[in-house]
């Protein structure tokens, strides 16, 4: 492989070597690929009971962290699914900063979530369904392009909004309809919005 790409300093050996090398999808399909997967994250947040919030790490096309809602199983009420998405990711890479990573999400994160995207220097973020009462992006706070803090966050909101909304709504409404079962407690996130 280095033969080749040794006289074209900078550039990787692949654009090179591999003619099948594919074409880069359009952004907008590449987020809704991983928004997709994001949903179905969530969906094993809901099969445990919790409330169905999936997330994952990407950097470049590889997905270096997944993570969906675990609070209550865990007894942990920072065990959201960006929470475990992005500790995943930096163990993956040995890495506490995740430069250049993409964060996808179902629900637009709360607070504490999307402060540790800014700890993380996460490059970008891509959420589903708005959380207008406790979102921290854009929402009822914007902590992702905050004056007060070093860095901000390239944010992208509503992509597959209607599915990752219907997955909370639905998951709320049939909690609604079965009183006594479920989650006792409840993790405070962002999904109060969608419960009401
Ligand atoms: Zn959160």
């Amino acid at each position: 492989m280095g033969s080749l790409s040794s006289e074209d300093h900078g550039r990787p050996a692949y654009t090179l070597l591999d003619h099948s090398f594919p074409r880069p999808l359009p952004m907008a399909s590449v987020d809704e690929m991983h928004m997709r997967r994001a949903l179905e994250l969530a969906a094993k947040a809901e099969a445990e009971g919790e409330v169905p919030v999936g997330a994952l790490v990407v950097v470049g096309d590889r997905v270096v962290g997944e993570g969906w809602n675990r609070p209550v199983a865990l007894n942990d009420p920072t065990a959201h699914a960006e929470m475990i998405a992005l500790r995943q990711a930096g163990s993956a890479l040995a890495q506490y900063r995740l430069l250049n990573a993409t964060v996808y999400v179902t629900l637009e994160p709360c607070a504490m979530c999307t402060a540790a995207m800014v700890h993380a220097r996460v490059r970008r973020l891509v959420f589903g369904a708005w959380d207008p009462r406790q979102g921290a992006a854009g929402s009822a706070f914007d902590l992702a392009h905050s004056r007060a803090l070093n860095h901000a966050l390239d944010t992208f909101g509503g992509v597959l909004a209607d599915e990752c909304s219907a997955q909370l709504k639905e998951f709320f409404r049939r909690r609604r309809s079965q009183p006594g079962e479920g989650p006792s407690a409840r993790d405070g996130t962002a999904h109060s919005s969608t419960s009401k």
